[in-house]
């Protein structure tokens, strides 16, 4: 049996519909959701549908049981998810499960002072208690989502004309969620997998200006890429009102891109696919055109 947690969400969603791509039977495969009334869709599908929360450890025990590959999608409550990752590896542990993956996120050994270290702390602990845990493991270290480009240039950024972040000339190797969990199928069906840690990025690296030029090949309108200051960018979004929240999140991308920390040179993630991932200038055009 297969277990996707997060089913309800994006990614996971997206995992289970590739393994049933890849001719897994439905009553192979099994589906942890915090509420069911989320998990029609699944439940049409064929897939067996598991209740159960990060944040209660003994549901995630009851679900677990059975299962010989879990795909444990990383929680999205940040404030909770240390707590909520340390319960998931103990269950996953008591239930005896064959072999847990986890989706991570890139990162560089090397730096050390990570700009994004409010997430990527949380990944490292969880990485390290999976492999203490002494289960056979598979870490997907996941880059940033290259479907989280309009976010970051914003709604309006044709009528504008311009992309304005803090992230300088640095690249980022983001690739689309859905190749990602495409991935993550493949390494579940597949074998000699385990124990292995797999940087997922995409095989090209792109700036804020080659999206800025993407967008404006696009779309036949002028948009050109402004790389304030940091304070002159919290400065700016502040006047437009921008929430805090969201202002944190596209500074430390960006000067976490500035500092190369979104650039890795791997092709694990087109070895797994079978071909190249989608490029940045063939899903902006999928977005703007
Ligand atoms: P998403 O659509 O927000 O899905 C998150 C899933 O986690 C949902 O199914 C949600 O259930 C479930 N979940 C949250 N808290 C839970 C809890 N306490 N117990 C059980 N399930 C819980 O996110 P996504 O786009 O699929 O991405 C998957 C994960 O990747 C995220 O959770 C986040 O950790 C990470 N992420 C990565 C990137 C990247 O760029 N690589 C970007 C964003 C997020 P409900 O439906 O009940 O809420």
């Amino acid at each position: 049996m297969i277990l996707v947690t997060g089913a309800t969400g994006s990614y996971g969603a997206a995992a289970i519909d590739h393994l049933l791509a890849k001719g897994t039977d439905a009553s192979d495969i099994a589906a942890l959701v915090r509420n069911p009334e989320k998990a029609t869709d699944l439940k049409a599908k064929g897939v067996e549908i598991r209740q159960g929360d990060y944040l209660d450890k003994d549901s995630l025990v009851k679900a677990f049981t059975g299962v010989d590959k879990l795909l444990f999608v990383s929680g999205s409550e940040i404030e909770t998810r240390e707590a909520q990752h340390e319960n998931v590896v103990k269950a996953a542990k008591e239930a005896k499960v064959g072999h847990i993956l986890y989706t991570s996120f890139v990162r560089k050994e090397e730096i050390t002072d990570s700009a994004i270290s409010f997430l990527q702390d949380t990944h490292i602990k969880t990485e390290n208690w999976i492999k203490d845990s002494g289960l056979p493991y598979t870490i997907l270290q996941n880059a940033l989502y290259m479907d989280m480009i309009p976010m970051f240039v914003g709604e309006a950024v044709v009528e504008h004309g311009a992309i304005v972040l803090p992230a300088e000339n640095g690249k980022s190797t983001a690739v689309l969620r859905n190749e990602l969990a495409e991935a993550a199928a493949e390494v579940i069906l597949g074998e000699g997998h385990e124990n292995k840690v797999y940087p997922l990025s995409n095989n090209d690296a792109y700036t804020y200006a080659d999206v800025a030029e993407a967008i404006s090949k696009a779309t036949g309108k002028e948009v050109v890429y402004n790389s304030p200051s940091v304070d002159e960018f919290q400065k700016m979004m502040e006047e437009n009102k921008v929430p805090a929240e969201y202002i944190g999140l596209f500074t430390a991308f960006s000067v976490a891109q500035a500092k190369g920390e979104l650039e890795l040179n791997d092709n694990t993630l087109e070895k797994l696919l079978g071909r190249k991932p989608t490029t940045m200038a063939d899903f902006v055009k999928t977005v703007y055109a």
